[in-house]
């Protein structure tokens, strides 16, 4: 896959501003500070698509951008500390309006790979399984691990988190490590979509 265009495209704060695309939807999850603004934006080749920090965000919006082929929906953080049981409510409200209303593709859940999956991450696995969502880990970080420990240390969390071991992929934002394969997941995600939707389109029309 070639990344022709990356552009933010508009930021949700409320239900009522999610939107809905012809093209695919791919969400992006994860808790504050795994590497999700540097993620998207190593993927778009950009260095300021997303904002980066090293101190987590507090905004609670699902920033929308354009990349051709697909929307990719950056999802608030998750996993504060400091933040209020009624701050997490409305998270956890406005992610299942989310998930409820948009037409998902899928969802790249994203943990740290040097560290074993929060309660949080446990639980946004919970809700993706509930749900039915397909889904593939991005575990971030590996530059920061030994190369002989990425695997091992990615089938652990993989077996954590219940999922298959090629349903994991170990990436550096950094390094672009592991990019050619969550490329590659790209391009299947979308030929799998289209095949979806053109059936469903076919069965629609008799
Ligand atoms: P977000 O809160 O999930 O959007 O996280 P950010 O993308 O802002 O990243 C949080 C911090 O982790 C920043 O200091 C990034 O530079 C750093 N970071 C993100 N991804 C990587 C990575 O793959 N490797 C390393 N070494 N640092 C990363």
């Amino acid at each position: 896959m070639i990344i022709k265009k990356a552009e933010f495209i508009t930021s949700a704060a409320r239900a009522a501003d999610f939107i809905n695309s012809d093209k695919p939807i791919i969400a992006i999850a994860g808790k504050s500070n795994v590497g999700k603004s540097s993620f998207i934006n190593a993927l778009a080749n950009r260095s300021k698509l997303a904002k980066t920090s090293n101190t987590p965000g507090r905004t609670r919006l699902v920033n929308y951008f354009d990349f051709g082929d697909f929307i990719l929906a950056d999802l608030p953080g998750y996993g504060f500390a400091e933040v209020s049981k009624a701050e997490k409510d409305k998270w956890s409200r406005l992610m299942e309006i989310f998930f409820a209303e948009t037409k998902i593709a899928h969802v790249l859940s994203l943990v740290d790979l040097r560290h074993n999956p929060t309660k949080d991450d446990l639980q946004m696995i919970n809700y993706l399984y509930t749900y039915t969502l397909p889904f593939t880990l991005i575990a971030t970080k590996a530059d920061k691990l030994g190369k002989s420990k990425i695997k091992p240390q990615a089938s652990e969390i993989a077996s954590k988190l219940k999922v298959g071991v090629n349903d994991i992929i170990a990436v550096s934002n950094e390094t672009k490590y592991g990019f050619e394969k969550v490329f590659d997941r790209l391009d299947k995600i979308l030929t799998l979509y289209k095949e979806v939707s053109d059936f469903e389109n076919e069965y629609e029309e008799e």
